[in-house]
Order: C-alpha cells, then sequence, then structure tokens
C-alpha cells in the first residue's frame, strides 16, 4: 500500500495559538483512500524547518501533504522553500495571476502587489485552483528521487493554510486525482456505524461474544466514545474483508438496532432533516438551557429551512410565559425545570408555530441552581405531536458545554425515535 506524510507548517500551531485541525482531517480523507500514515509533523514558519522536514519525509513517504504558508505574507515561504530544494525555478503562471485579480474584481477591491507572489509556480508542477481564496495549491512529482534509497518517486502536495479553503480544495480536486494515482487494491474494507443512547461498554457487552468468531478470522473492532455518541469501526483486509464487515455489521444492526442513527459522518441533525423532508412534515423548537443549539446544529443542514420552522430560545420565566404561552401558575408550582413545564413549552411552540413536532428542552446546566430533588445536570426534554404530549428526564452532571451538548443529541434523538417509531 501507498504510504503518506504530513506536514504542517505555521508557527502558531506550535505555539499553540491554532489548533491543527488538517492534522486530523487530512489524516483521516487519506486514510479512507486506503493510504497508509507514517508520520505527522508541525513545523515552524522557516526555510530550515520546512526543508528539514521535507526532504526527511522525501526519503519514506509515496504522497506527502504539505499544509500551510502558501500566502502573500512573510512568514509564507513554502512554495519558495520547497522549490529550492528540489531545485525548481518559479515562474510566473498566467492563468493563476488572471484568477487571483479575478478574486479581487468580484470583491470589487483593489489587488495588492503582494498576492502576486501566489502566481509564481515551481517548474513542472501542477496547479490546483482555489475556489475560495487566491493561493493555489501545487503538486510536484518528485522523481528521481534522489533522496529516497529505492529511488521511487514521491508526489509532493502543498495546499494553503485556512480550513475553508483546503477542504473544498481537496475534496473537489485534490481526493479524485489521488484516487487515480494511488488505486486501492480493493482488499481493504472499513465501515462506520454511529450510535447514541448507548454507552461504548454497554456496546461492547452486546455485541463482544457474537463478534469473536468475526474477529478470529480476522475482523477489526473499534470503539470511540464521543459526546453523546459512540462510533463503531469494522475493518478487515483481504479477499473475505468485504463478507466480514458485512456480517459484522449485520450482527450490530440486529443487537442495537435504533440505537444506530447513521454510518460514516452522518449527524444526528442530518439524518433527522432528511427524515422530515421526507416525511414532509415540520419541526419547531423551544429551548431553554441549550440556548438555540439545537436549531444551529439542525440549521447547519442545508435544506433545513424546508422542515424546521423557528425555535425561540425562551431562558426566562417571563419569555416563557410571553412567546410560549407557559402557565405562570405551573412555574411556581413546579418550577421552570419540570415535566410539566416541558410539556407546555413543546405544546406551546408546536402551537404557535404550527408545525408537526416541537421540542423542548429545560435544565439545570449549573454550576449553581441545583436541588435535593433536581441536582445540576438535571434535564426535561418534551415532545409534542400531533397525538400526544410528552417528557422526559435525563440527568447530565457535566460541564455547562458538555451539558449542552448532550442535552442537544437527546433531544434530536428524542425526535428522531417519534420519526421512526
Ligand atoms: P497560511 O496558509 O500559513 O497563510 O495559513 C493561514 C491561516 O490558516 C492561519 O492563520 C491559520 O488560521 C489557518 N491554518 C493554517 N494551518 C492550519 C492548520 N494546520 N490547522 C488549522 N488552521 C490552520
Ligand atoms: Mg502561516
Amino acid at each position: 500500500m501507498a504510504t503518506f506524510e504530513i506536514i504542517n507548517t505555521g508557527t502558531e500551531l506550535l505555539l499553540g495559538r491554532t489548533l491543527n485541525t488538517h492534522h486530523q482531517w487530512l489524516a483521516r480523507q487519506l486514510c479512507d483512500l486506503a493510504l497508509t500514515p507514517l508520520r505527522q509533523s508541525a513545523v515552524a514558519d522557516t526555510g530550515v524547518a520546512i526543508q528539514e522536514a521535507v526532504r526527511e519525509a522525501l526519503t519514506r513517504a509515496d504522497l506527502i501533504v504539505v499544509t500551510g504558508g502558501l500566502g502573500p505574507t512573510s512568514d509564507d515561504l513554502t512554495r519558495d522553500k520547497i522549490a529550492e530544494l528540489l531545485g525548481q525555478p518559479l515562474r510566473l503562471n498566467a492563468a493563476v495571476l488572471a484568477k487571483i485579480s479575478q478574486f479581487y474584481v468580484s470583491r470589487n477591491r483593489p489587488m495588492p502587489e503582494t498576492t502576486k507572489v501566489q502566481a509564481m509556480v515551481p517548474e513542472g508542477a501542477r496547479v490546483v485552483m482555489n475556489q475560495h481564496g487566491t493561493a493555489p495549491g501545487l503538486a510536484m512529482r518528485v522523481q528521481p528521487n534522489p533522496h529516497r534509497a529505492s529511488g521511487a518517486p514521491s508526489w509532493l502536495v502543498l495546499l494553503p493554510g485556512p480550513p475553508r479553503e483546503l477542504r473544498p480544495m481537496f475534496t473537489s480536486q485534490v481526493r479524485p486525482w489521488l484516487r487515480e494515482e494511488f488505486p486501492a487494491n480493493g482488499t481493504h474494507v472499513s465501515r462506520t456505524l454511529r450510535t447514541t443512547g448507548l454507552g461504548e461498554s454497554q456496546i461492547e457487552e452486546s455485541l463482544a461474544a457474537q463478534l469473536t468468531t468475526l474477529t478470529s478470522r480476522g475482523l477489526e473492532v473499534g470503539y470511540c466514545a464521543q459526546m453523546g455518541q459512540v462510533e463503531l469501526r469494522f475493518s478487515a483486509q483481504g479477499a473475505t474483508a468485504a463478507a466480514l464487515v458485512t456480517e459484522a455489521e449485520a450482527l450490530a444492526r440486529r443487537e442495537l438496532g435504533p440505537a444506530i442513527f447513521g454510518e460514516g459522518d452522518d449527524t444526528l441533525e442530518a439524518v433527522i432533516i432528511h427524515r422530515l423532508t421526507e416525511r414532509r412534515q415540520t419541526v419547531a423548537l423551544a429551548e431553554s438551557c441549550t440556548g438555540g443549539m439545537i436549531s444551529h446544529r439542525l440549521t447547519n443542514v442545508p435544506g433545513a429551512s424546508a422542515v424546521f420552522l423557528g425555535g425561540m430560545v425562551t431562558y426566562s420565566n417571563a419569555a416563557k410565559v410571553e412567546l410560549l404561552g407557559v402557565d405562570p401558575a405551573t412555574l411556581a408550582s413546579e418550577g421552570a425545570v419540570s415535566e410539566a413545564v416541558a410539556k407546555q413549552m413543546a405544546e406551546g411552540a408546536r402551537r404557535r408555530l404550527k408545525s408537526d413536532y416541537a421540542i423542548s428542552v429545560t435544565g439545570i446546566a449549573g454550576p449553581s441552581g441545583g436541588t435535593p430533588n433536581k441536582p445540576v445536570g438535571t434535564v426535561f426534554i418534551g415532545l409534542a405531536t400531533a397525538q400526544t404530549v410528552t417528557a422526559v428526564r435525563h440527568f447530565n452532571p457535566v460541564d455547562r458545554e458538555t451539558f449542552k451538548w448532550m442535552t442537544s443529541q437527546q433531544a434530536l434523538d428524542r425526535l428522531r425515535h417519534a420519526l421512526i417509531g
């Protein structure tokens, strides 16, 4: 199998001022292409550090992806230093220059002289146009490769630093090309199932015994606990790989049933939007302790406007009364964090926005505000449908941020169950 290395340039990454997200994102993408990772490194914005890292990677890897440092400022050295290392002169590329000037014209801004440096392309390099910024990506085949004992060629791919430029560039242009350049030999099969509502040990417990015959035949199983969900990964190599993974998936679906909400990169919110769209139904929200997070998550999904009518962030009692029609007497007798109020909130949102479904959340995120009966972490999640209004109690005794996420996950999952039930 072909091998790869990732080199992330950027002093800010070493200083801990910027989270190195390319490191994870690219590794995931390249592994999905069945390439084998050898090493990942982050280096400072200096010529010495960049050249040293690239030279070393050239001794080992079939593919080296270098990120960052393609911009116009004085600390953007990647293109120059790699061209120098390879002994390739830089030439002004007219097509790239035209694309950069067009970028400025379309934004009605004057083009700074310094940006022209981004149109300098090492001789023989392939240009990957940037649809979301000015610095193009570059790909160079190092052949012969004097750094490698075998003399085997290596590909060097240079990508821009900003994630919103790098990701679409990789997905739409680099990935299809890599797939051709490094075809998978078809013997590696991997499948990821996403679950929610069950802990990872619970999942392992219900599967482990039955999986042993498959693991003895070469199936690899991975459990990855994330906030409010667990990922289950099956993979295998060789001629029987597909059969093993298929069998494992069938077993998991049988045992875990509706706890599995999706596959691969599916999110709970996307699954819900798609299902509502299929059913031509709508949802409204009444959020208290999640502060709009559920609305935020639903509106991250393209196409949400067809099914998501709106959400109200009713944080205070007054807002719950004014916007949702919650009864002040219920608030006084039961408290804002109660089954009765959660139900009235869901009912109120559904009635006011005339949706098929409404979800509500009301809880105590903490650190203060808890009582013996309702300790910090208590939350009620209401669901109103045309037939019924119900509320369930959950307990998420975690920090505020995690509390909000987990609650949003549980609320979305309640709706998902209503939609599949
Ligand atoms: P550059 O290509 O070096 O001009 O990078 C531009 C911006 O992209 C930087 O200021 C960072 O905000 C961001 N960036 C660069 N490298 C990374 C990385 N590895 N992970 C996340 N963000 C990055
Ligand atoms: Mg930089």
